[in-house]
């Protein structure tokens, strides 16, 4: 590859450039398949065709753990909070003689189940739609945690696979 900072030739993809000292894909000046000058905006090389690496690639890379971490919180806390609802639900309704009370936790425990799983999708930076909606559907369980999750996954869609 060709350093996107400084445009010397590195062999491999080294993690600093040998001539400029910087990471080799932090730079916006030249291509990392040819080693033309490109323009600091340009998505694709006019020599080569080739998509420019992008600097915001690396500094991302975090982001999909980061909302994984937080859509597997705020399921538990959804499930935690369904179990609990169903088990005073169930009691209550027993006590009271309505049956189907005890099933108003289970839309608390099915979506902190789809959050955990999407959490664990994003974690693994596989199927971005999966993380999203794991993400989406922890919203109900905590907001808080729910919100930052999917402002990552939305950020950070290249880092998957
Ligand atoms: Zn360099
Ligand atoms: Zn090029």
């Amino acid at each position: 590859m060709f350093c996107r900072n400084c445009g010397k030739e590195l062999i491999g993809t080294p993690e600093i450039c040998l001539g400029c000292g910087a990471k080799p894909v932090t730079g916006s000046s030249f291509c990392q398949a040819c080693g033309s000058p490109t323009d600091h905006l340009a998505e694709i090389c006019i020599k080569c065709g080739a998509r420019l690496q992008k600097a915001e690639a690396v500094g991302r890379a975090w982001m999909p753990t980061v909302a994984g971490i937080l859509s597997i919180i705020a399921g538990a806390i959804g499930l935690f909070g369904g179990i609990v609802m169903a088990t005073i639900g169930g009691i209550v309704g027993a006590a009271e003689g309505i049956f189907w009370f005890g099933t108003i936790g289970a839309p608390l425990i099915a979506i902190g189940i789809v959050a955990i799983l999407g959490g664990v999708f994003a974690l693994r930076k596989r199927i971005w739609g999966l993380a999203l909606a794991g993400a989406i559907c922890a919203l109900p369980c905590s907001w808080i945690l729910s919100i930052p999750a999917i402002v990552f996954l939305a950020l950070s869609k290249q880092e998957f696979k």
